[in-house]
């Protein structure tokens, strides 16, 4: 009887056991790739197993009737059911070794995994298989110019005209390092394209530029286009500055800006407008460029304001000085129209109203979108009468001069 219970007791404890330590979840497989892969394409997969640990992982490919296996991994075998193998594992295969070890070719493909747990009293394991299709596509898109002469000057901006294959997701042009976007032609054809594209100021005449398309595989075409580029001869200009200004400007400009904060001396909070929050809000614009409408928003010509005087142009190399001596180099990225004061300022084209509000060294500023990656741009306003969102025609007043933010005078920064 005393023998019995304590068989018992070790059956009952055993089971017990047991079921406390039995693995009865299968693994579980992920994966993070994009449907279409290219060339340089990476497939994360993951594996995990919440009860005792992986025991192997097996990828393998189909493609056709062909079935090729791309890796094996064992993990090693546990004995004791108290023991814990490996929770996880992640295995990146990138496409360049499915070329080498599985054939990989142009095309629809699948990609399957299966994965075994530790098994349980050395015979119960647990397996998950799971698959998933994909595609593999090496090949860029096509592409080819249809516009002929292309005449670009320093510090100014050329259109470029353009087909892509359907297969491409985006195209722009590339100068240098800045990347412009091409918009479908307006009522052309749907695999023709335009590009509004710049050769900086401070860009060579020898810097490369092509045509670019890219493809939802992350595959990149570049082309080349006859163009013609001519240097600008930048003005320069001294620029002095007096306490004066600075007393008329600096408190205004940091009331307005919480980019940057003042200094001990009226000449360092100066500087540091004249530099840093010039830098800031020139990428502002930028941005703001960047989400031009995908259509063409003008019809006309562009005007410049009305009787206005051409007081500095564009890409002005300016001098600072202070007591005499230099204190600062910038470029002027605009043409400063000066008028009768507080005169109406009109939009130079159709278009949309993307920012009506104080900008940093603009003052009073308003940004008109046209479209196509082309926006306008008034600054020093004494005052704004549009809002952001507002459709304007040409010509329409969108405020008045005055000589908000870093100005010495009433103009338009245009
Ligand atoms: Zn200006």
């Amino acid at each position: 009887m005393k023998k019995l219970v304590v068989l018992v007791v070790i059956v009952v404890g055993l089971i017990g056991y047991l079921g406390w330590t039995w693995d009865g979840t299968s693994p579980s497989i992920t994966w993070k790739s994009s449907p279409v892969i290219g060339k340089k394409a990476k497939i994360d997969v993951d594996v995990t197993d919440t009860g005792r640990g992986l025991r192997s992982v097996q990828v393998s490919i189909r493609q056709g009737k062909d079935e090729k296996a791309v890796l094996t991994r064992e993990y090693p075998k546990l004995s004791w059911p108290w023991q814990k193998g490996q929770g996880g594992d992640r295995f990146t295969i990138a496409a360049e070794d499915l070329l080498k070890t599985a054939a990989l070719k142009q095309g629809d493909f699948e990609i399957l995994v299966k994965a075994v747990d530790q098994a349980n009293l050395l015979a119960f394991d647990n397996t998950t298989e799971a698959k998933t299709n994909l595609r593999y596509d090496s090949r860029p898109p096509q592409l080819a110019v249809l516009s002929q002469q292309h005449y670009i000057r320093q510090g100014g901006c050329e259109a470029i005209l353009y087909r892509i294959s359907p297969d491409a997701k985006a195209s722009g042009v590339l100068v240098g390092q800045n990347s412009f976007v091409g918009y479908p032609v307006p009522g052309g054809p749907a695999d023709s394209r335009i590009c509004v594209f710049a050769l900086s100021y401070d860009q060579s005449v020898d810097t490369p530029m092509f045509i670019w398309a890219e493809d939802q595989a992350g595959n990149r075409a570049q082309i080349n286009f006859w163009k013609k580029v001519f240097p600008t001869a930048f003005r320069k200009r001294d620029m002095p500055i007096t306490d004066t200004f600075m007393q008329a400007v600096v408190p205004e400009i940091l009331a307005h800006t919480d980019e940057v904060t003042e200094k001990p001396t009226l000449i360092e909070s100066y500087l540091e407008i004249n530099r840093k929050l010039r830098k800031s809000n020139n990428d502002q614009i930028s941005a703001l460029g960047r989400a031009s409408a995908p259509q063409r928003l003008w019809s006309k010509p562009f005007i410049q304001l009305t009787n206005s005087q051409v007081e500095a142009v564009f890409a002005d190399r300016r001098t600072y000085f202070y007591n005499g001596k230099q204190v600062d180099q910038q470029t002027h990225l605009g043409f400063d129209l000066a008028t009768s004061a507080q005169n109406p300022v009109e939009s130079a084209n159709d278009g949309t109203v993307v920012y009506a509000d104080y900008l940093g060294i603009y003052g009073n500023c308003v940004i008109v979108d046209h479209g196509l990656g082309l926006q306008s741009l008034y600054g020093h306003l004494s005052s704004i009468e549009v809002d952001k969102g507002q459709k304007v025609t040409a010509g329409q007043t969108l405020g008045r001069t005055g000589q908000t933010g870093l100005a010495g005078g009433d103009h338009l920064h245009f």
